[in-house]
């Protein structure tokens, strides 16, 4: 459980760097993270093509972030964008398996 208990979260202007409770830390990419954004609006409906509208991205950066009761954080982009709703798990997952983030429809 202690895995996907964050302890500390940072970010600077290229990544986002969370420290868990179990010690391990994990930097994940902006630029990914926003093209990955997990909502509805980005991922603009099913299968792999939905996620291309954010592909175009070049540039992010993170304004600020929140956490979303106890198993995710959703965070504020420098393109207004916040309706992204990162789980721990996931984050997690990405960050163990050294993918970096990937959203749940792009999981097997
Ligand atoms: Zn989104």
């Amino acid at each position: 459980m202690l895995d996907t208990i964050p302890e500390d979260i940072q970010y600077n202007n290229t990544s986002l760097i969370i420290r868990w409770k179990d010690g391990k830390e994990c930097s994940y990419d902006l630029l990914q993270l926003r093209r990955k954004c997990p909502c509805a609006q980005c991922r603009g409906g099913h299968g792999p093509v939905a996620n291309r509208q954010t592909d175009g991205i070049q540039q992010i950066r993170l304004v600020s972030w929140k956490k979303v009761g106890r198993y995710a954080l959703q965070l504020t982009f420098s393109d207004n964008h916040d309706l992204g709703i990162y789980t721990y798990d996931l984050l997690r997952k990405g960050c163990d398996e050294g993918t970096g983030y990937v959203p749940p429809d792009e999981r097997g």
